[in-house]
């Protein structure tokens, strides 16, 4: 579309100056880029082709193209050229919320009830868009500090896929860190939208305690694995949450998804009480 150039052989490095390294991911490097057109800076994310199936890579821009909401991060041009894809993407430059979870240790239930806000409100568009991402975590979430507020952008669509009614219950591929994986993906089941909200659940709890819900010390995923399907975490080292911050959690961590809450159920009232809805909760 206009609004979005898809540009095919064409050199990235003619029209931006690429700089240092912002973030790895598992198939792509993401660059600081100049636009010399308009001076302004962006974040590129370069692919190689050759680690990536066309259709994936397809599908995540795509996907981007048609999204647009200020919580989700946003794409403006493509270019495509014999070994790589390059993304133009929006710069974010406050780092991974991964990042600000180790640094703090975790956060207070105010801070965390804000930036939940702003993921739900996120993914409640995805899915009225019929978008499920499939890989929520907190290295795909990216803060801008502009403000003394903290900015949530949801990103990296590289796992997200589009389904229309009927055809998401044959999703069944297995999702991205087993750590915020739903039992249904890990049992290679059919799934729909509520394995994000388990994802969410997950989030929340990391925000809230600064610990994993579902972790093994040996790092055995067998373990993780089970502790997942049972649903085995507790609040034992995390006194200092309030039962309303439990409350939440747990109906997100649901075993069966047609039980846990939608995205759209946690935005019942309008988007800026969830804040307060949050925040009365935790009281
Ligand atoms: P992958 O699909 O390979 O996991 P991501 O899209 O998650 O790639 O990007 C990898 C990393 O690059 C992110 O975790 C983040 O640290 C950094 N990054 C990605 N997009 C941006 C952006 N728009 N602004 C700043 N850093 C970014
Ligand atoms: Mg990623």
């Amino acid at each position: 579309t206009d609004s979005h150039p898809y540009h095919k052989g064409k050199k990235i490095e003619d029209f931006y100056e690429l700089g240092e390294i912002l973030g790895r991911g598992s198939f792509s490097v993401v660059r600081k880029g100049r636009s010399k057109a308009n001076k302004k800076y962006y974040a590129i994310k370069i692919i190689q082709k050759k680690s990536v199936r066309t259709e994936v890579l397809e599908r995540e821009i795509t996907i981007m193209q048609k999204l647009d909401h200020p919580h989700v991060l946003k794409m403006n041009e493509v270019y495509e050229e014999e070994r790589t894809i390059s993304i133009v993407l929006d710069i974010v430059t406050g780092g991974e919320l991964f990042e600000k979870v180790v640094e703090r240790g975790h956060f207070t239930e105010q801070d965390a009830s804000a930036i939940v806000s702003q993921i739900v409100g996120a993914v409640a568009y995805l899915h009225s868009q019929g978008v499920v991402h499939r890989d929520l975590k907190p290295e795909n979430l990216l803060c801008a500090n502009d403000s003394s507020k903290v900015n949530i952008y949801v990103s990296d669509f590289g796992l997200s896929r589009i389904f229309s009614d009927g055809d998401f219950q044959q999703m069944s591929t297995q999702c991205g860190s087993l750590e915020y994986c739903a039992p249904e993906v890990l049992l290679g089941s059919p799934y729909d939208q509520s394995v994000d909200m388990w994802s969410i659940g997950v989030i929340t709890y990391i925000l809230l305690t600064g610990y994993f819900p579902f972790f093994d010390p040996d790092r055995n995923p067998a373990v993780l694995f089970d502790k997942i399907q049972n649903v085995a975490y507790d609040w034992e080292d995390c006194p200092e949450v309030s039962v309303a911050g439990k409350s939440f959690v747990s109906e997100l961590l649901v075993y069966d998804p047609k039980k846990r809450m939608s995205a759209r159920d946690a935005l019942k009232h309008p988007c800026d009480n969830l804040n307060k809805a949050f925040a009365n909760m935790l009281k």
